[in-house]
């Protein structure tokens, strides 16, 4: 604390983001990243925009990319709102859509980013519990509100809610803006960006961080009504014109064009997925139905605190969450099915330890 400080800066309470930890070596399975590179395609076209055109300002509009979005998604140009990473684009959802002088709404466990983000603004929120099996339940949602905003696939359970129970709690609050945080929608969560037609109170956010690897380039994009997208344009153009570089532009437009590596390295995932989380109920453990890049999981017996700390000295990072509710569940990324065995491999050193003591 400084003296030069200001009151609101003395009041934050930042995100703490997963640890980037700088050994080599390790099996990192703590920040949900991608185990597969980028598209190649991805690779050449960032090194084709390295050169003089580099002493230009980008394009401020990203209209390439937004074009190709378009395409993409079948919606309009004016439909779509493009950020550095989709945590920058809920920033700017949370001023520009989500300040209306009554709480906002989200689950109780949930993206820890977003009470964040309502300290930054002073916007006040209610967390809305999730059920038994930790699913949203849209009728507990059924309360006056500023606006909602949850992850769908939810994170860090994985569990995602079919489109038309997104869409009930669409019709449920036609008069509210609804924002659903679609970060792990491509491993096998459905999304609600076709119902942005018509319901012009739906929000869809995406990030090109997870499914297409490029976490380290910064994408992120929203996709919903021509007044939604101006809104945050209006934030965007009072805070910095420029949030994409050149580099973040031609890489994010050719991961597109490269569908094919897409498809790819997401079934590879998927199919890694299906194997970890049989191995993990094989070891014991209570595994939540993921529909992410992640597992949400839990031992009976085992703490999971020391779990992670196990995983650590045997070179295996994990996110453990000192939450309530959720302190005894770890969540783990999905790796290649090298990183995978790995990890069990130092889960059953841990427990077969364990059981022996
Ligand atoms: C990873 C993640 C994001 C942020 O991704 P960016 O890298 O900032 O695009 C947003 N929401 C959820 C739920 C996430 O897990």
């Amino acid at each position: 604390m400084s003296r030069f400080w200001s009151p609101v800066v003395k009041g934050l309470t930042p995100y703490v983001p997963g640890e980037q930890p700088k050994l080599q070596n390790l099996v990192k399975l703590n920040t949900n990243e991608n185990p597969y590179g980028p598209s190649p395609a991805v690779l050449a076209a960032v090194r084709d925009a390295i050169g003089d055109s580099l002493r230009l300002y980008p394009d401020p509009n990203a209209d390439a990319l937004k074009d190709t979005l378009a395409a993409y998604h079948d919606v309009a140009r004016n439909e779509i709102f493009v950020g550095n990473g989709s945590d920058e684009v809920l920033a700017f959802v949370f001023q520009a859509l989500l300040q209306h002088g009554a709480p906002v709404l989200f689950p109780d466990v949930t993206y820890s980013f977003y009470p964040v983000y309502c300290g930054l603004y002073g916007i006040d929120f209610v967390k809305v519990p999730l059920n038994e099996a930790m699913e949203i339940n849209p009728e507990d949602f059924r309360q006056p509100s500023g606006g909602i905003i949850f992850p769908n696939p939810n994170a860090p359970t994985g569990i995602g809610m079919a489109a038309a129970t997104v869409e009930q709690i669409l019709v449920d609050h036609p008069d509210t803006v609804v924002v659903v945080d679609e970060a792990y929608v491509d491993f096998g969560g459905e999304s609600v960006i076709p119902l942005v037609k018509r319901y012009p109170n739906l929000l869809v956010v995406q990030t090109l961080s997870k499914s297409r690897s490029l976490a380290g380039l910064r994408v992120g994009f929203a996709i919903g009504h021509p007044d939604l997208v101006e809104a945050l344009d209006r934030v965007k153009n009072s805070f910095n014109s420029y949030p994409l570089d050149r580099l973040a532009l031609a890489g994010a437009v050719a991961a597109y064009q490269d569908d094919a590596y897409f498809r790819q390295t997401r079934r590879a995932i998927i199919a890694s997925r299906d194997t970890l989380v049989a191995q993990m109920r094989e070891l014991g453990f209570e595994v939540l139905p993921s529909q992410a890049n992640f597992i949400f999981a839990r031992h009976p017996r085992e703490d999971a605190l020391q779990l992670a700390q196990g995983l650590r000295e045997r070179s295996v990072i994990v996110r453990h969450f000192r939450q309530p509710r959720i302190d005894q569940f770890l969540r783990i990324t999905v790796g290649t099915d090298q990183e995978c065995a790995a990890l069990i491999a130092a889960l059953h050193d841990i427990l077969g330890a364990a059981s022996a003591a």
